[in-house]
C-alpha cells in the first residue's frame, strides 16, 4: 500500500503559501527525510514534513518520491520547528526557508553521489574529549561568569547576555564555556555565531588552536559549495563538535546542540536583507529554547532589545565590566569642533597627539565612516553636482583613478574635464572620504619621524583599509596583517577596521567626524553610533602594558549631547537608559513591534499605489487600535538603479497581535497587481525604518 507524505520544496517565493505537496512513496518515510521529488518537469530535493501523512486534494494526481537519501539521518524535529517557526514568523514560504537553509550543492547530488562524499568524511573522533587545553587560568569576573553559565539545570534553554567590555575576554568565555560543554556530553555540539566572514578567520583559528582542527567547521558565504556541503554533512552527521559560522549557520543542522554563543550580537549584520529576513540572533535565542541549549549572546554594547530583555530578567544578564589584566579602557577626549579654524581637518591637539605616538613607535587608528576621497563633485560657477543619473544619490569621486562612482547602481565614469553644465573648468571635491583623510594625514604628518632599526628615524607611514582597498581576496588579511606586524604606523578606515579585531599596538583611536548619526530620521542611528564608537574605542590599548596612556578621541560639533557625555565615561548602560526612555515614550522598539513592506516600481507613483492598495485592503483585518498601519511614504534613498522605491510602516504594541494582522494580510497582498511593480517584500523587525 503507497503512503502519501507531505513535502516542501523550493516553490517560488510568493507561492510558498502552500506549506507542502503530497507525493506517493512506497514506504513509510520519517518526518526529516530528504528525497528527491518531480515538480513540473524537474526533479528536486525535498523534505518530508510533518505530520508525514498528506491530505490529497481532491482531483490532483499524486505523483511519487524518485529517491530517498537515506544514506542521510533525518532532519531533527528541533530543526524543522526551527524552519516552521522562521517561515510564519517573517512571513514566507515554508519549502523556500527550508531548502534555503540546505547547503546548495545538496540540491544537485543524487543519493549514490552523497554516499560517495559522506565516506570521504571519515569520523575524527580520536580528539573527542576532555582533551581540550584548558587556555589561561580565568580572571574572577570570568569565573564568574561561566558559573552562572552553568547554572542552567533548571531552565537549560535560558538566555544569558554576557555584558563584557572590549577586552575584558569574552572569546575565553566562549572557549571555556565550549571546553566544558564538550566534556560534559561525548555526543555535544557547539555553535558560534559571528557577524562577518571578516572576523571568522581568526575567531575560527583560535577555536581550531583549542580544539583540533577535526573539531571544527566554518559555514559562511566565503566557501565554495563543496567545502559548505562537507561542513553541512560534518555537522549534520554530528562527527564535527564545534560549528563556527556567519548568520547563516544559525540554521545548520546541528542535532545535538548544547551551547550556542552569539558574539558581537548587537551588529546588525545578524539580519538577513533578502529573501527571508530573519534575525539570526532573534532565531538564535529560538533555537536554545527547542534545543534546551543555553544561548550566550555576548557584546559591549548590546543591541536596546537585548538590553531590555535583560532588565526585565527574560534573559539573565552577565557582567565583565574590566578589562584582563592591568588593561584599562581609553581614555576618551571630546574635541568641540565650533572651537576649531574653519576647515580644520584634524585639530592640533589631536595632530600632535598622533605624532606623538608615532615618535613613540605606536599605532594610531583615524576612523572615517565614508569611503572615496569626496561625497560629491560639484561646479564652482554652477550648480552641477555629480549626480548618478539613475539613483537619488551623489556619485563619489575616487581620485585613485579619477573616477565618479555610484556606490549604490556601480556607475562608474571618468571625472569631466570641465562641468557637464556649463563648461567650467573648475569642479572641486566637497566634503571628505577615507581617500582624502590618508592623503592629508600623510602630508600634515610628513615632517614627523618614527623610530626605525638601529636607532635610525624614517619617514612615518599611513595606510588605509577600506572596501576599496579590499576588493581582492586576502587582500584584508595581507593589509592586517601589515598592521600587526608593525609596518603601519597610522591607519586610516571604515567601520570595517572597528570591529573584533585585536591589535595589540594601536594605542590612539579618533573619530573625525561622526556626527551625522545625531540628525538621523533612523531611530536606531545613536544606538548605532555608540556602539561603533565603544567597538572603535576598544581597539586602542588592548596590550595592558600601554593601555595606561591609550585614547580615543571624537571630534565633534555635539560636544554636549548625552551620547558623547556616555561614551566618555564608558557608560553604555546609561546610555541605554536614556535611549529606552525615549523609545518607551514614543512607543518604539522593543517597546513596539514593527514591520515594513516595501515595495519596489518602475515609478514612485506605482510603488506607492501598491502600498495603498495594501493598506486598503488591511481594513478590518486587525482589531481597531491593535495594529497601526502608518501611510506609504518613498524611501529614504528613493531612486537606485532606476527602481523606484517606498514603503509603509505597521506598527502594534503586541507582538502576537502583529503576527496574527501579517499572517492574515499575506493573502491581500499576494493577491494585489499594479502595473510597474517589480517586486515587494516583508520585513519584520526592521533594523532601518
Ligand atoms: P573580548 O572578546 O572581550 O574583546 P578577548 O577575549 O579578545 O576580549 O580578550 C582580550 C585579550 O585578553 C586577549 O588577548 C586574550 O587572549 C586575553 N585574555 C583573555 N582572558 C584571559 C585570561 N584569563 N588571562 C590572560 N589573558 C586573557
Ligand atoms: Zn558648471
Ligand atoms: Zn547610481
Amino acid at each position: 500500500m503507497p503512503y502519501s507524505l507531505s513535502v516542501v520544496v523550493a516553490t517560488p517565493a510568493h507561492s510558498g503559501l502552500r506549506a507542502a505537496l503530497s507525493y506517493r512513496s512506497e514506504s513509510a518515510l520519517a518526518p526529516g527525510t530528504l528525497v528527491r521529488v518531480p515538480l513540473g518537469k524537474r526533479e528536486v530535493l525535498g523534505v518530508v514534513w510533518d505530520p508525514p501523512e498528506a491530505a490529497v486534494p481532491a482531483g490532483i494526481e499524486e505523483r511519487s518520491v524518485i529517491a530517498t537519501l537515506d544514506e542521510l539521518p533525518p532532519l531533527a524535529a528541533a530543526w524543522r520547528r526551527l524552519v516552521d517557526f522562521a517561515a510564519g514568523y517573517y512571513q514566507r514560504g515554508l519549502g523556500e526557508v527550508a531548502l534555503a537553509a540546505l547547503p546548495p550543492q545538496l540540491r544537485d547530488l543524487d543519493p549514490v553521489q552523497l554516499a560517495r562524499r559522506l565516506k570521504r568524511r571519515k569520523p575524527d573522533l580520536s580528539a573527542a574529549q576532555g582533551t581540550a587545553e584548558s587556555g589561561p587560568a580565568l580572571t574572577p569576573q570570568q569565573q564568574a561568569v561561566l558559573a552562572g553559565i552553568a547554572g542552567t539545570d533548571a531552565d537549560p534553554g535560558k538566555p544569558y547576555l554576557l555584558f563584557g567590555a572590549t577586552g575584558s575576554g569574552k572569546t575565553e568565555v566562549y572557549l571555556q564555556a565550549t571546553a566544558r560543554a564538550l566534556a560534559a556530553d561525548p555526543q555535544a555540539q557547539i555553535l558560534i555565531l559571528v557577524p562577518e566572514i571578516n572576523l571568522t578567520p581568526q575567531l575560527l583559528s583560535r577555536f581550531v588552536e583549542r580544539f583540533g582542527v577535526g573539531q571544527v567547521v566554518a559555514m559562511h558565504s566565503g566557501l565554495t559549495p563543496p567545502q559548505r556541503l562537507a561542513s553541512w554533512l560534518a555537522a549534520h552527521a554530528a562527527l564535527a563538535r564545534i560549528v563556527l559560522g556567519t548568520r547563516m549557520a544559525v540554521f545548520a543542522s546541528i542535532p545535538n546542540l548544547r551551547l550556542i554563543v552569539v558574539d558581537e550580537e548587537h551588529d546588525p549584520s545578524y539580519k538577513q536583507q533578502e529573501g527571508a529576513r530573519y534575525s539570526a540572533r532573534d532565531l538564535a535565542v529560538l533555537r536554545g529554547r527547542l534545543q534546551a541549549a543555553p544561548v550566550v549572546l555576548g557584546s559591549a554594547t548590546p543591541s536596546l532589545e537585548s538590553w531590555q530583555a535583560s532588565e526585565t530578567g527574560r534573559y539573565q544578564r552577565l557582567a565583565m565590566p574590566e578589562r584582563v589584566g592591568a588593561g584599562v579602557l581609553p581614555e576618551v577626549r571630546l574635541v568641540d569642533m565650533n572651537l576649531q579654524p574653519k576647515r580644520t581637518l584634524l585639530a592640533p591637539a589631536l595632530l600632535e597627539a598622533i605624532a606623538k605616538r608615532v615618535a613613540l613607535g605606536e599605532q594610531s587608528l583615524i576612523f572615517l565612516n565614508r569611503r572615496g576621497y569626496a561625497p560629491v563633485l560639484a561646479c564652482t560657477a554652477c550648480d552641477w553636482k555629480s549626480d548618478c543619473p539613475h539613483c537619488s544619490a551623489f556619485r563619489v569621486f575616487h581620485k585613485i583613478d579619477r573616477t565618479l562612482r555610484c556606490h549604490h547602481c556601480g556607475l562608474g565614469e571618468r571625472v569631466p574635464r570641465a562641468c557637464p553644465a556649463c563648461g567650467n573648468v573648475d569642479i572641486v571635491p566637497v566634503g571628505r572620504g577615507t581617500e582624502q583623510l590618508e592623503e592629508q594625514i600623510a602630508a600634515l604628518l610628513g615632517s614627523v619621524n618614527a623610530p626605525g632599526e638601529d636607532g635610525q628615524t624614517r619617514p612615518v607611514r599611513v595606510a588605509r583599509i577600506d572596501a576599496d582597498t579590499t576588493r581582492t581576496k586576502g587582500s584584508l588579511e595581507a593589509q592586517l596583517a601589515q598592521v600587526h606586524a608593525g609596518n603601519v604606523d597610522v591607519l586610516v578606515g571604515t567601520q570595517m577596521v572597528t570591529k573584533g579585531h585585536d591589535f595589540r599596538r594601536i594605542t590612539l583611536v579618533a573619530a573625525v567626524n561622526p556626527d551625522s548619526a545625531l540628525y538621523s530620521s533612523d531611530f536606531r542611528a545613536p544606538e548605532r553610533l555608540f556602539s561603533l564608537l565603544m567597538q572603535a574605542a576598544g581597539r586602542a590599548g588592548r596590550d595592558a602594558v600601554q593601555a595606561g596612556s591609550s585614547q580615543m578621541w571624537v571630534q565633534t560639533w555635539n560636544p554636549h549631547h548625552e551620547l558623547f557625555e556616555a561614551l566618555r565615561r564608558h557608560d553604555f548602560p546609561a546610555f541605554a537608559a536614556a535611549q529606552l526612555k525615549e523609545r518607551e515614550a514614543a512607543g518604539m522598539p522593543p517597546f513596539a513591534f514593527q514591520a515594513l513592506v516595501r515595495a519596489e516600481a518602475r515609478t514612485q507613483a506605482a510603488a506607492l499605489a501598491w502600498l495603498q492598495a495594501a493598506r486598503d485592503g488591511a481594513e478590518g483585518l486587525a482589531p481597531a487600535g491593535q495594529v497601526f498601519i502608518y501611510a506609504p511614504v518613498p524611501m529614504g534613498l528613493q531612486r537606485v538603479a532606476n527602481v523606484e522605491r517606498a514603503q509603509l510602516l505597521v506598527e502594534s504594541a503586541s507582538r502576537p497581535a502583529l503576527q496574527r494582522f501579517l499572517a492574515s494580510w499575506q493573502e491581500v497582498l499576494h493577491g494585489l497587481r499594479e502595473p510597474g511593480l517589480i517586486r515587494w517584500a516583508v520585513d519584520v523587525d526592521p533594523l532601518a525604518v
